[in-house]
């Protein structure tokens, strides 16, 4: 079978199963010959390890990782690419692919049915239209994953991966930073990409953590207070936690019991301070 980023053979091979793409369901497929093998390297899928796979596609990323992890199951939306795919990984007896919307499905049980207690991380070409869902719950559903190797749109990479406390730093910044230890590994032109997006891209390396980085009392208060702080931005915490319904007295007392100044705004704070404020608010 001819490689899957050789464009004519992709170009003859969508064309035999009469596929068009969709632009809603986020399909651009990788025809970069480096990237998936990159990929399926850093996701440090091993023989005695299997793989979580996001949107398969045709299947470019899901053959480099059948060929390195124990087993593959593999999560695609679009029920026109299961021929396609019945095609392309036929030689790979260890793929499942698994029907489904990600954002539908019981992951842990997922996992639980196909892996067992096989070591599993996480692998994708993240549809970019739901980027940040997508990757909120895999962290929120504190799946058994070592890591999430995912490729994301360039800036997504960069408010995902961005330091707590700095301007490009968003509410998913922290979100992520609570669940792991986040890290972009390298970037990925349009180019790469059949049909070519007009942006580029990046892989980041989501490491979870085993504990918290912070004690919050409350997490889903936490988050909350991260959401409102950062629906805001330009605003001060008291008047942006203010307008999530939060009494602008009890604020002042907070930041000042925290040692943080009345003028503070979201983006200026690290992790353990919204955990520290958190806990001071919901006392
Ligand atoms: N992995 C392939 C590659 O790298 O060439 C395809 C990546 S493409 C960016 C995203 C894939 O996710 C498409 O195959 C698309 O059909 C699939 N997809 C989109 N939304 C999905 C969802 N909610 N659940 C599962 N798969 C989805």
């Amino acid at each position: 079978m001819p490689a899957l980023t050789d464009i004519a053979a992709v170009k003859a091979l969508l064309a035999r199963h009469d596929f068009h793409f969709s632009k809603a369901m986020g399909q651009n497929f990788l025809i970069n010959p480096s990237v998936c093998p990159r990929m399926a390297e850093a996701c440090g899928a091993s023989v005695g390890s299997g793989v979580l796979e996001i949107g398969p596609g045709i299947g470019v990323l899901t053959e480099q990782l059948a060929l390195r992890a124990a087993k593959v199951a593999a999560v695609e939306l679009d029920s026109r690419l299961f021929p396609v795919l019945e095609e392309t990984l036929s030689p790979y007896g260890n793929v499942t692919i698994i029907p489904g919307d990600v954002m539908k499905l019981d992951l842990p049980l997922l996992l639980q049915e196909q892996f067992g207690n096989m070591p599993v991380s996480v692998c994708a070409n993240l549809p970019y239209y739901i980027t940040s869902p997508i990757v909120m719950k895999l962290l929120e559903s504190r799946l058994p994953v070592e890591s999430i190797t995912v490729m994301v749109q360039k800036e997504a990479a960069q408010r995902l991966c961005a330091r707590p406390g700095t301007r490009e730093a968003g509410a998913v910044t922290l979100a992520v930073q609570y669940y792991a230890e986040a890290q972009i590994l390298f970037s990925v032109s349009r180019g790469s990409f059949l049909p070519a997006p007009n942006v580029d891209s990046a892989v980041i390396r989501l490491t979870i953590r085993r504990e918290p980085p912070c004690a919050a009392r409350n997490e889903a208060f936490l988050f909350r207070l991260i959401r409102a702080g950062f629906e805001q931005r330009r605003k001060t915490l008291p008047n942006s936690l203010g307008a999530a319904g939060l009494e602008k007295a009890r604020i002042l007392e907070a930041l000042r019991e925290t040692g943080l100044s009345e003028t503070a705004r979201a983006e200026e704070l690290t992790l353990p301070q919204f955990a520290a404020l958190a806990n001071r608010l919901e006392k």
